[in-house]
């Protein structure tokens, strides 16, 4: 038994999760809606992962502050953000680009029957004041993650204060304090790679139960809208993705190796907070340093999300087309706006895309009935949107890590200066 068990941890994460995905399809093809007796599994799973989450961010984020000195971490910052916002923009451009070609909602109509379950678009600066909580257990009770990254953040900079104190004994409660959270850090990782031997269980209880519930006539209705949602991913993950990275200098196949298992998790997961935990592991496995690393994919988390952002462009472009308005340019510029706030807005769990769809269809003046006609094949395609999302996350810390090498100094080449100085 202990012989299978070291077999098994032996075995590469990637292979393990790829056989519960490969055995999950089989299930759900045989068995169909009843393969829904293994959701549990899933489940489990999706828990566990979760479960994870709020430590995993409060902690690293904590860290990464104090272990980066405040300039350089404004410059970090610096950088991530309009990262953040230009590729997203970018990313809403795109899916309506691509959907103009296809013409997703072409030959269809709006449903008859409106008394779907639409899902309600909350006001965008009622999403953006969420973000700071009145109470902090409340935050964290509620795994509210935008809140949690903003304490986070404060309390970060707090304990890297006290560290820095010129009296003795807050200087010691703040050394303290770190260690404690390095402490936390450490547990938790230990704990999610626990976690991690059970994925390939849990991924065989999501795709038995997504494939087996998905029935195909869902499908064939909305094909083109399908397709084009994962022409746009495509295009993002194999042709813009590649492009930033080299244009950093970031050699692509060693960094799509490196970072496949999160690229896997996503995918089956169909949530970027779920993946985190494996998308942090993977940026270090890819060299990416753990200042920027621990600090950037949380954040990334929580706002950056390429694949909601291309969803939101395809899935206007489609309603439009079904109740035949035209998009204007200047309706096209406003639909970027509020797609790239929408995408910030949105969550990084599974099916939140549809909120911030309602959110951009309500800026743009399209019925949000339309949503819900989507929302039979969202679990199809939130699987690539979630993949891009966490893609574009770690492309992000990848590209920053790389430009602020140029500001480290290797310590040959110091004790080179400091002679020569002398
Ligand atoms: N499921 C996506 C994610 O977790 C968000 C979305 O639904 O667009 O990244």
């Amino acid at each position: 038994m202990y012989g299978l068990w070291k077999w098994y941890l032996n075995k590469s994460f990637i292979l393990k999760i790829s056989t519960g995905f490969l055995l999950g399809i089989g299930v759900g093809l045989i068995f169909g809606p009843s393969a829904g007796v293994l959701a549990p599994l899933g489940d489990i799973f999706l828990k566990l992962l979760k479960m994870a989450v709020v430590p995993l961010i409060l902690f690293s984020i904590i860290v990464s502050i104090n272990n980066t000195n405040p300039k350089e971490l404004g410059r970090i910052g610096g950088k991530i953000f309009p990262y953040y916002i230009i590729t997203t923009a970018l990313a809403v451009f795109m899916g309506i680009g691509i959907a103009k070609l296809i013409n997703p909602g072409s030959g269809l109509s709006l449903p008859q029957n409106s008394s779907m379950d639409v899902p309600e678009a909350p006001a965008l600066i009622d999403v953006l004041m969420q973000i700071i909580p009145t109470n902090i257990f409340e935050a964290l009770a509620n795994g509210n993650i935008l809140s949690i990254v903003f304490m986070a953040v404060i309390v970060g900079f707090a304990v890297s204060f006290m560290r820095h104190s010129h009296e003795a004994q807050t200087k010691e409660w703040g050394n303290l304090l770190l260690k404690l959270m390095e402490a936390g850090s450490e547990v938790t990782f230990r704990i999610l790679n626990g976690i991690l031997q059970y994925a390939p269980i849990g991924v065989l209880g999501i795709t038995a139960t997504t494939i087996g519930n998905q029935g195909l006539d869902t499908l064939s209705a909305l094909a083109k809208y399908v397709f084009a949602s994962y022409v746009g991913v495509g295009i993002q993950m194999f042709i813009l993705f590649p492009i930033i990275l080299l244009m950093f200098r970031v050699p692509v196949i060693k960094f799509i190796t490196n970072t496949r298992e999160a690229i896997v998790t996503a995918f089956v997961t169909s949530s970027s907070l779920a993946t985190l935990p494996v998308t942090i592991k993977a940026a270090h496995k890819a060299g990416i340093s753990e200042r920027v690393a621990n600090f950037t994919l949380p954040v990334g988390a929580t706002v950056n999300m390429n694949g909601s952002a291309i969803h939101f462009g395809v899935g206007v472009v489609f309603a439009a087309d079904i109740v035949g308005y035209e998009l204007s340019i200047g309706a096209i510029v406003g639909i970027i706006l509020a797609g790239t706030l929408a995408a910030i807005g949105t969550a990084g769990v599974p099916g939140a895309g549809l909120i911030g769809m309602s959110i951009v269809f309500t800026q743009a003046g399209l019925p949000i009935e339309i949503v819900a006609l989507t929302a039979g094949v969202n679990v199809i395609t939130d699987m690539v949107f979630t993949t891009c999302n966490v893609t574009g996350d770690i492309v992000g810390a990848a590209v920053v890590d790389q430009s602020e090498k140029k500001h480290t100094i290797h310590p040959v080449e110091e004790l080179t200066r400091k002679v020569a100085s002398k």
